[in-house]
């Protein structure tokens, strides 16, 4: 692992060799210098340090055969059999991807009496899905669900591989990862490939300020996780070529320390991520009262209400109702977004809704250049005189 050296000769002045983190990572073991857990690898200390006295210690490059590693993998996210939306627009990601680099695409579906619902994948374009169907794959359970997938890696070798980020997801992407001792990516919003098969993981960085590239040039396979109604889902086709393939895998493999008792079904609730027509409360709203104005408009129009974080922040709204960067992805067919600014951390949420329609009463609010329609007045006079016109028709 990259690191500093710390060559102790060089060093005469240990109280001031120790000031020079602005991490406190430099100590002082009984007269040896130490540079411990909190190093961030800033170089201050190799920088303004003795001559030589801190040394940068670069990791050791490992090359890869790339040409070893082939496909594009989709993990195959379920309950019971049912599988999760985002699986399929996963494979749709995976198919443009595949499509650049000449690979395959791959599903891995992992679960009990799951095989004969692995012919839908096909439907959508996957040339091979690879079943793990055994009584002890029941339940969701992290021990045998990653023997069963690093047992797909170990075999198939795909380049890439995608999970949604469901809570499932997870849990199960960065375990596996580690089995293989790659990078993985979470919650990307675009994903690309290079010639080289490098995946290009795009995702926000410090607080959504900047779009981060980050790339796996000396791993494989390369992991990213993707949350639910980013990439679209491709068409559902009548006609195939791929083919389903059983795997079996050793019963020891399937030993977990879990053990599960009763599963509880939550409540069905609604979820903004489902919604097809949402009205975003922002700041604009000036009391928790007036919100009442809001679900007025929300109820005409048979839409579900969403809130920006200050809201959130103010206790004025339940936090899965919050849309954004630290909230949830939403891909309405429409969105009208009331007194919203339009912060990119907002906008990471809703990007992908059909038609945005905005009103703010600030003509260079940034939600505007991200609206297909928009109405640049007071939400206290708007939204009135838009639900009379709504219940007039
Ligand atoms: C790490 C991080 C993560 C974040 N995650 C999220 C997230 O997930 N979701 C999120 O929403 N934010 C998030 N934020 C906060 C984000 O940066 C913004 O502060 C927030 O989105 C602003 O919310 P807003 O648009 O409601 O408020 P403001 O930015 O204050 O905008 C209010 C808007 O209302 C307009 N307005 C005021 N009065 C009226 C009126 N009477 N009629 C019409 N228009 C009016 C104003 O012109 C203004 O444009 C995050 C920030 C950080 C640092």
């Amino acid at each position: 692992m990259a690191g500093i050296i710390v060559n102790q000769g060089r060093i005469t002045d240990i109280e001031g060799a120790i000031k020079l983190c602005p991490f406190n990572a430099i100590e002082d073991n009984n007269g040896v210098v130490e540079i411990n857990a909190a190093c961030k690898l800033c170089m201050i200390c190799v920088k303004k340090g003795p001559e030589g006295a801190f040394v940068f210690q670069e990791d050791e490059k490992i090359e890869i055969d790339k040409s070893k590693w082939t496909g594009v993998a989709v993990y195959v996210d379920h309950l019971e059999g049912e599988i999760h939306p985002v699986t399929l627009e996963l494979i749709g990601k995976a198919k443009e991807l595949a499509a650049k680099i000449n690979h395959p695409v791959y599903a891995v579906f992992i679960g009990k009496e799951v095989k004969d619902k692995a012919e839908e994948l096909l439907h959508y374009g996957v040339d091979e899905v690879f079943v793990y169907d055994n009584p002890e794959l029941k339940d969701f359970r992290i021990e045998p669900y990653t023997a069963a997938f690093e047992d797909f890696i170990e075999k198939v070798q795909p380049s890439i591989v995608l999970v949604g980020a469901t809570t499932l997801g997870r849990s199960l992407a960065p375990r596996v990862a580690a089995r293989f001792k790659t990078g993985l990516t979470a919650d990307c919003t675009i994903l690309d490939v290079k010639e080289n098969t490098d995946l290009v993981q795009i995702r926000p960085a410090f607080g959504g300020n900047i779009m981060a590239q980050i790339i796996t040039p000396n791993h494989r396979p390369q992991f990213a996780t993707v949350r639910y109604k980013i990439f679209n889902a491709p068409e559902k086709i009548d006609t195939f070529d791929g083919k389903i393939t059983l795997c079996e895998l050793p019963q020891e493999r399937f030993e977990s320390k879990i053990n599960v008792l009763k599963i509880k079904q939550k409540e069905l609730e609604e979820n903004i991520s489902d919604a097809e027509v949402i009205i975003v409360a922002g700041r604009g709203i000036k009391k928790e009262k007036d919100l009442e104005m809001i679900n007025e408009l929300a109820h005409a129009l048979g839409a579900q209400v969403a809130v920006t974080r200050p809201l959130i922040e103010a206790g004025w709204g339940d936090p899965r109702k919050q849309i954004g960067l630290s909230g949830r992805t939403v891909r309405p067919k429409l969105i009208i977004t009331c007194g919203v600014s339009g912060a990119v951390q907002f906008k990471a949420g809703m990007l992908n809704s059909e038609y945005i329609f905005a009103i703010n009463e600030d003509p260079s609010a940034p939600i505007f250049d991200v609206a297909h329609y928009g109405i640049v007045g007071d939400i206290y006079e708007v939204i009135p005189s838009l639900l009379e016109k709504i219940k007039s028709i």
